[in-house]
């Protein structure tokens, strides 16, 4: 893995940085004058560094944020400070615009450091187990303080050139991640101005929007009458087609985006049909037949997509790809594939065979701002058809003109930064084995926190780690044998008893601010009638350790014996 360039006296002159702190040397100079906004220091915010001095005190600022975010990062190893939400409000009511400039770029900057970063969540503390945010690697604060600097904007060719043909490349490097063609076929495709093999998007939402809109635009070929859903809207489709109702398949594990979806696209959100799961606590396959052949009895369904979860956000389950590729092949259905979380398993060579049948998908989300490590937002989507994206294409007169190479042509988003700059950069530092060994990692050590709980007497395991997730629950040892001993009705009270305890045990864990664990209801197998809260980590920050786990455990344990029944 090559170490990231950390001597920006490396940084190639020719790199047009702003300088955002010639105003503030300005003052400088003048420090006791009040600060003003006239033109002349306005003018002098945009030019760039000319002498040594100010390329020094551009640097100097750098430093104090790479350096003094680092050390609070470092130094502060709880979650969050202890500060209620309800006091901090109260210090961020003045709704005023300031009218004349308040403070110098230093300043501001040592203010962020000082107060808001304290007061800002620790998502990279190795104690942070709970959600999908986690630590970054260091040089990801490098590539998107160039991807600002640079500012281009990938809507079209005209503000981002190269990082348009960039993102062409780095598209195609990923989709030959997931479907494997030939290398005659990325040649043809890689940078073809009429194909697109998929989009960056803002993130995991904004992808499956994107691809369960491809998919319910093709559902409704033309007729004599009828152009387009796109054109003629959702009633003119259905008119045409003689339907009463589009659905969207997913099982009951599936992510809420899909549920934004089947909103925004028409569908109704009552149409994205939660199916079962099994024991595997993945898609119940047998129901998900049924209910296929149920909707198709009346002859005036249609179903616009069946999505398989690899990685689902709650469990980490990833459904059995493979057979639902082969339904959807059969039913003629669109298989979208949601790898937002998963995606980047396919670097892992131990892995990648869980992901196996994701090469079948229609269309495949993954977010850059979860496994691929890279900062706040960042998504991808993929189409196995080169022309696939062509069904949500829009044309402007001063941008994406018909005939152009414009990427903003084939997107949900308008303006883009360029993602695919900062993805690039990170595969070329990390290498695919790079990441491959941070999935590693978070699976291994979700597995060994896996048999830690079982080897616990106050815990219980609810569900596996396929992948880094895992969800359990604190399991005291007198409802333990009250169950052991009770019926159908008062297993259901003693559960609901549980509920409050982890309730609480999780509140007052996050509460304290050395650890975080999220929850969430799971049922804890297929045939229970109801959920019951459990608590789910993800594990996904290399500095999460074994013992740093035995002491989340530890803390768990100590906060029990603090509640009293
Ligand atoms: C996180 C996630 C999403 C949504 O992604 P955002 O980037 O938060 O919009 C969708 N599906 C799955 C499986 C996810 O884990």
């Amino acid at each position: 893995m090559a170490a990231p360039d950390m001597d920006p006296a490396n940084k190639p002159a020719s790199i047009p940085l702003h300088d955002p702190d010639t105003a503030a040397r300005q003052a400088d100079q003048t420090d006791k004058q009040a600060l003003i906004a006239d033109w002349q220091t306005l003018h002098r915010v945009f030019i760039r560094p000319e002498d040594e001095g100010s390329k020094q005190t551009l640097i100097k600022y750098m430093e104090q944020i790479l350096f003094g975010l680092h050390d609070f990062l470092n130094k502060h190893v709880g979650v969050t400070e202890e500060i209620s939400l309800a006091e901090l409000s109260r210090s961020y009511m003045d709704v005023e615009i300031n009218a004349e400039p308040q403070k110098k770029l230093a300043d501001v900057i040592e203010d962020i450091i000082t107060d808001i970063a304290p007061r800002a969540v620790n998502v990279a503390s190795p104690y942070f187990i709970g959600h999908m945010t986690s630590a970054i690697p260091f040089f990801m604060v490098h590539l998107k303080a160039i991807s600002a600097a640079l500012n281009q904007n990938v809507i079209k060719l005209e503000t981002s050139k190269v990082l348009s043909v960039l993102e062409k490349q780095v598209l195609a490097k990923m989709h030959k991640m997931i479907f494997r063609y030939d290398d005659a076929f990325y040649r043809e495709h890689v940078q073809n101005t009429r194909t697109a093999l998929g989009s960056f998007t803002t993130g995991g939402t904004t992808a499956n929007i994107t691809a369960l809109w491809v998919a319910r635009n093709k559902l409704f070929p033309p007729t004599q009458d009828f152009s387009s859903i796109e054109e003629d809207g959702f009633f003119a489709a259905m008119q045409a087609h003689d339907l009463d109702r589009v659905v969207i398949l997913v099982s009951k594990r599936g992510h809420f985006s899909l549920r934004k979806a089947g909103g925004l696209l028409g569908i109704g959100n009552r149409n994205v049909i939660a199916v079962d799961v099994d024991d595997n606590r993945s898609i119940d396959l047998e129901k998900l037949e049924a209910t296929i052949a149920a909707l198709k009895q009346d002859g005036r369904t249609r179903i616009a997509a069946l999505v398989g979860i690899a990685g689902a956000t709650e469990t980490g389950v990833i459904d059995p790809l493979p057979a639902l590729g082969n339904l959807c092949e059969r039913e003629g259905i669109h298989f979208h594939v949601d790898a937002a979380w998963g995606g980047p398993v396919l670097l892992s060579d131990k892995y990648s065979p869980l992901l196996a049948g994701i090469e079948k998908a229609d269309s495949v989300t993954i977010d850059c701002h979860k496994q691929f490590y890279m900062p706040m937002t960042a998504g991808m989507v993929y189409f196995k058809d080169p022309k696939a994206l062509d069904n949500i294409a829009y044309h402007a007169r001063y941008v994406n003109r018909k005939g152009s190479v414009d990427l903003g042509i084939k997107t949900l988003e308008g303006s883009r930064e360029s993602s695919s700059l900062i993805l690039d950069a990170a595969l070329k530092i990390m290498g695919a084995r790079g990441y491959g060994l941070m999935i590693e990692h978070g699976i291994e050590t979700a597995r060994i926190f896996a048999e830690k709980i079982k080897a616990r007497e106050l815990f219980d395991l609810v569900s596996d780690p396929t992948l880094n997730i895992l969800t359990y629950r604190v399991m005291p040892r007198d409802i333990r044998e009250k169950l052991a001993a009770a019926d159908s009705g008062e297993i259901a009270a003693l559960n609901r008893f549980l509920d409050e305890i982890n309730k609480s045990i999780q509140r007052i864990q996050r509460e304290a601010g050395n650890s975080f664990v999220s929850r969430t209801r799971l049922r804890l197998s297929p045939s229970d009638p109801y959920n019951v809260v459990v608590l789910r980590t993800v594990i996904m920050n290399p500095m999460t350790t074994p013992d740093i786990l035995d002491e989340i455990l530890d803390e768990q344990e100590m906060i029990l014996s603090t509640l009293s029944w």
